[in-house]
């Protein structure tokens, strides 16, 4: 493989930004300073270290990103930004993709990866993973709404699994209800057609956790980070 998408595999920027620092003397493979982006090491064997510190070869990445509205659950798209250009070049060549799928309009937490066995256990049906969501609802959202939502919603076209609903805040003056709420499964629009069964409107929908991911508060939309070894150990 060559240095440079290694370094950019590795997340140690764009192919851009990781030439940067090759060209600043700051790569060595086995202690020897590499001269050219295009030099090719072997990621099994060779030792490559950035400034003195050694990158241990990672085949799988781990993204964590609070995706904003706007921006599509897809590697590809002919109109819109997708979630991989949130990631601005870096792991370009590690073919990252998005673990399910959040709407246009919808924001929080979505997992990137390569790893597509972790990627088919958490959207297995059968593994009933949670996601959670919390929402801005127009109308009250009430005890039978919730009633409901335990009991399981008949969309048509399946009958929702029972779905905790939490009710966090009403607002007299917008008229809209702040709730959070839990489903087992992850249906094409699934939270607000649920909503709309019960006669209320999705104003705003973020996804808060998905099996024992929660979203890290302190990433703004758009930011991302690599998961932390526990969170990691946790989902798998
Ligand atoms: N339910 C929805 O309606 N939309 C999403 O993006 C996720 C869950």
């Amino acid at each position: 493989m060559r240095i440079d998408r290694f370094l950019a595999n590795e997340g140690l920027g764009s192919r851009k930004e990781v030439k940067q620092l090759i060209k600043a003397g700051l790569v060595k493979i086995n202690h020897q300073l590499v001269e050219s982006p295009n030099q090719q090491l072997s990621v099994e064997t060779d030792e490559v270290s950035v400034n003195d510190h050694i990158i241990a070869y990672q085949p799988y990445v781990y993204i964590m990103l609070n995706k904003p509205q706007d921006v599509v659950s897809a590697t590809q798209d002919k109109l819109h930004p997708t979630v991989i250009d949130c990631l601005d070049g870096s792991y370009g060549h590690l073919e990252l993709f998005p673990v399910g799928r959040l709407d246009i309009d919808t924001t929080g937490l979505l997992l990137l990866t390569n790893d597509g066995k972790l990627a088919h256990q958490l959207l297995a049906p059968k593994n009933k993973v949670p996601k959670t969501y919390a929402a801005t609802i127009k109308g009250q959202v009430n005890e039978q709404d919730k009633l409901a939502f335990e009991h399981g919603l008949d969309l048509g076209d399946f009958v929702t699994q029972p779905a905790n609903l939490q009710i966090l805040a009403f607002d007299e003056v917008t008229n809209h209800t702040l709730i959070q709420t839990t489903i087992i499964e992850g249906k094409f629009h699934q939270v607000k057609r649920m909503f709309q069964k019960v006669g209320k409107e999705v104003i705003q929908l973020k996804r808060i956790s998905m099996g024992s991911l929660v979203l890290d508060e302190r990433l703004a939309e758009s930011e991302w980070r690599e998961l932390s070894p526990s969170e990691l150990q946790h989902l798998m």
